[in-house]
């Protein structure tokens, strides 16, 4: 089978591999979809967060064609959404929390990340079905859409845990396809005026086409701060403020100009900047520093039936799909060059 491997910054190699094949408590399936991931895309430009050597792909859905013994769930023919791990094997106190997006042994298990070999390539093996999320994808929903799981689902997550509530004020920061997702629910919440934040004016149209009331290009306000106070017309900042950049320059404007005293900033974005915040500066304005990583199983299930009755559309984040042969150029290159004017490709290897 072709598949695209990761051997370190900038070398990503197209390779021809056997086929795996599905031992007791495993599947094999054809990989319909894997959507490139911006944590591929860093793992492209810079060393230390994917290890080498490994088959990239971590949001996948794909039709099962092999079941090793003992795997009942899961019929050959059904089309499976292949997420990160679930609750670990070893049930760890994060696990034990319900907190599973957290899990201490989530990270090394994730196909395409950690130890295992991902979706980048025509066949992925499920290493662990009972501690996979493994769901099938439901009628009415399409295969193109659920793959954007992983990112729409990141947004999911960070409003749930958010202090967000029914006619708040917010400020999103970044138009990427997280950023977009969170306008979009935030809009489905009831938020009530919704500024986002991009430096990227390209992007301006489809924020305001996802929900968003203003769109700012932060860098062409000498105080962005006083602006967002003026749209608000609150003399103060937004509710809650959601962090989808990852960038230390975008985080300093959402604590320091975008929130209001007492408010909440919401950091859904990871990124390898240090921070340079004085905290003598946000301290006193008690404002509320929370993190959001990933998504649990049952959010995801959510979307998906959210997804199912019409409520939520989101197929607009796709704006290319390619050949697994292509995944360099058309994929990791081509969005590691800034201005591309891409929002999420997908790979299609077995078209
Ligand atoms: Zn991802
Ligand atoms: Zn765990």
């Amino acid at each position: 089978m072709k598949c695209a491997v990761y051997y370190g910054p900038r070398d990503v190699r197209l390779e021809d591999r056997p086929i795996p094949e599905p031992g007791s408590g495993q599947l094999l399936v054809r990989v319909d979809y894997v959507g490139i991931c911006g944590t591929d895309v860093h793992s492209y430009q810079m060393a230390g967060i994917i290890s080498p050597v490994r088959v990239l792909g971590h949001e996948t859905v794909g039709t099962v064609v092999r079941i090793g013994s003992g795997v009942k769930e899961f019929a050959v023919g059904d089309q499976i959404l292949c997420g990160p791990p679930t609750r670990c094997r070893e049930n760890c106190p994060s696990c034990r929390r319900g907190e599973t997006n957290i899990c201490i042994n989530g990270f090394p298990r994730t196909a395409g990340i950690g130890e295992l070999d991902g979706g980048y390539a025509e066949y992925l093996l499920v290493n662990d079905v009972r501690h996979t999320m493994l769901i099938k994808v439901p009628a009415g929903v399409n295969a193109r859409e659920a793959v954007l799981f992983d990112v729409v689902c990141v947004a999911f997550h960070g409003i749930r845990k958010s202090r967000f509530r029914l006619g708040d004020n917010v400020v999103i920061s970044g138009g990427g396809s997280i950023g977009l997702s969170a306008i979009a629910l935030l809009k489905l919440a009831g938020a009530n005026k919704i500024i986002a934040l991009e430096v990227a004016e390209d992007k301006h149209d489809i924020m305001r086409a996802y929900g968003a009331d203003y769109v700012l290009n932060p860098k062409r306000f000498d105080d962005v701060g006083a602006k967002i106070r003026d749209i608000l017309g609150t003399g103060v900042g937004a509710d809650v403020v959601f962090e989808c950049v990852g960038r230390a320059d975008s985080l300093e404007t959402c604590v320091m100009q975008c929130v209001r005293p007492g408010g909440q900033v919401m950091l859904i974005g990871a990124g390898g900047e240090p921070l340079s915040l004085a905290t003598a500066r946000f301290v006193p304005h008690e404002i509320d520093l929370q993190c959001s990583f990933v998504y649990t199983e049952d959010e995801v299930r959510t979307y998906l039936e959210l997804m199912a009755v019409g409520k939520i559309d989101f197929s607009t984040l796709v704006t290319d799909v390619i050949h697994l042969e292509d995944c360099v150029e058309r994929g990791l290159e081509r969005l590691s060059r800034p201005g591309n004017g891409q929002i999420k490709i997908l790979i299609a290897p077995s078209a």
